[in-house]
């Protein structure tokens, strides 16, 4: 028998391994690392979640018709223009793998959403990274410079993780006239709800004009459902149909389809959970710079701290110390999730004890 095994592709190889985050070890850990709501499943979606949980014998409904119709009715589109997905990052795969070959370029900001470099190498695209602004934005004239004959898709991040920073809809009009009509713009609007236009009216709104845009929003944050995994793609039928062809069969399970409808129906209840973030944000980002740190104006439910290597190692162990789970990207800065406002408290006295420090 041979001692060697299959080796994967070198874009394979090349990616990082997964290194497993610490999870909660107690009812006191405050997990303020992956951006979730801290609220528990809105009304009528553990009922929902039950009720389908009593039939896990049986397949899903492959073509989503169900979530797919109450999307495009929260959103007010046709249901031809959604597709759907195990949260937006599948989405994101499917979106890929539809429009790229070997080789195909991917451009996107950097720092953004982890996903787009992983997800730009499995499909063998070429990932392309424009550095963010001083000010944590998005560049879109160096993005749209980058654009080559090779250039299938671009992913704008907005607001974007990790930084908070969001694109006005002025701006992203103006990069869709300067960007080829037949290069994917995709809209990573994951944080919407926590916007000021908190139903993506704006964005939508630029749909029936430019036809390669396609936006991505996702059932996991604001609404509360990222266990269940459901995210979607809002775009000209076209597009979505192409999204619909290369998703994986039963991607959305039935719980996660019926969880999905049961949290679009309580939609008042989640506008008013993100008022709730979107006030603490405001008290949050308003006592961090009265204690000398300096934070870019958010548009999402986490806050973003730059930071220098010997800081980042010193706040990441304070964090631990006291028993917080953010989310560290060495070499750039710290992203920590607003929760409710003991929780956000805490990260404040972790952070009050070292200003000075952080500018
Ligand atoms: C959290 C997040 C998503 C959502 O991922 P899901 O797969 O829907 O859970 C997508 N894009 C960005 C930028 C995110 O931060």
């Amino acid at each position: 028998m041979s001692t060697s095994v299959p080796q994967p592709r070198r874009a394979v190889s090349g990616l990082p391994g997964y290194i497993a985050g610490r999870r909660s070890t107690s009812a006191d850990t405050a997990a303020l690392a992956s951006n979730e709501s801290h609220e528990p499943p809105l009304p009528g979606v553990l009922d929902a979640i039950v009720a389908h949980g009593r039939r896990a014998n049986r397949y899903p409904d492959m073509g989503a018709v169900a979530l797919r119709e109450a999307l495009a009715a929260h959103v007010g589109v046709d249901a031809q223009q959604i597709a759907v997905g195990a949260g937006s990052v599948s989405v994101l795969q499917q979106i890929v793998t539809a429009y790229c070959d070997a080789g195909d370029e991917v451009i996107f900001a950097w720092r953004s959403f982890e996903a787009y470099p992983i997800l730009a190498a499995v499909a063998g695209a070429v990932a392309v990274r424009v550095p963010l602004r001083p000010d944590e934005g998005h560049d879109l004239a160096a993005m749209a410079a980058a654009v080559t004959d090779r250039t299938r898709v671009i992913l704008l991040c907005s607001p974007n993780n990790p930084t908070g920073v969001p694109l006005g809809t002025g701006q992203v009009e103006a990069f869709l006239g300067q960007v080829p009509p037949d290069v994917l713009v995709v809209l990573d609007e994951a944080y919407v709800e926590y916007t000021d236009d908190r139903d993506g009216a704006a964005s939508l709104a630029l749909l029936s004009a430019h036809p390669n845009l396609c936006l991505l929003r996702t059932l996991s944050k604001a609404w509360g459902l990222a266990g269940l995994r459901v995210g979607y793609a809002v775009a000209a039928p076209e597009v979505a149909e192409a999204l619909r062809r290369t998703a994986i069969p039963f991607g959305v399970s039935a719980v996660a389809q019926a969880a999905g409808i049961a949290a679009l129906a309580a939609a008042d209840e989640v506008r008013a959970r993100a008022a709730r973030v979107i006030a603490e944000r405001s008290r949050i980002v308003e006592a961090l710079r009265a204690a000398g740190w300096q934070t870019p104006d958010s548009a999402a439910n986490f806050v973003w701290l730059r930071t220098t290597p010997g800081l980042h190692a010193e706040l990441m162990e304070a964090f631990d110390a006291a028993d917080i789970l953010v989310r560290g990207y060495p070499g750039d800065g710290i992203r920590i999730s607003l929760a409710d406002s003991a929780t956000n408290d805490r990260v404040l006295s972790v952070l009050a004890d070292r200003s000075g420090s952080g500018s």
